[in-house]
């Protein structure tokens, strides 16, 4: 069964986030931020599958999350202060953060 997202609030400096199987994520904005999934933040693969990782600059307001929409029930897009707005984090995605951040390695 896929994953679903009943709730998603900003609290603070923190993303809160309950998932359809009862469990619960709380994201901090800076983190979720540098976790951008969009080819501007991340790379893109080149013709041999080598993936460069740009270098981004994060403004002042580039950790503000203005708003957020849910995208075809898989993810959710999310709107920062600075105008960027490409990154669609799918439930899987924000999960795996939310564990990876637990266990400190983001
Ligand atoms: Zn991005």
């Amino acid at each position: 069964m896929a994953l679903t997202l009943e709730h998603a609030v900003v609290i603070g400096n923190e993303f809160a986030l309950s998932f359809g199987d009862g469990g619960e994520a709380y994201l901090e904005l800076a983190m979720l931020r540098r976790a951008c999934p969009c080819a501007a933040c991340q790379g893109e693969p080149d013709a041999l599958g080598r993936v460069l990782r740009p270098r981004v600059e994060h403004g002042p307001r580039a950790f503000e999350l203005q708003r957020f929409e849910w995208v075809g029930g898989y993810g959710l897009q999310l709107f920062w202060a600075d105008g960027h707005s490409t990154g669609i984090y799918s439930f899987p995605y924000l999960r795996r953060l939310a564990g990876l951040a637990e266990q400190g390695q983001v």
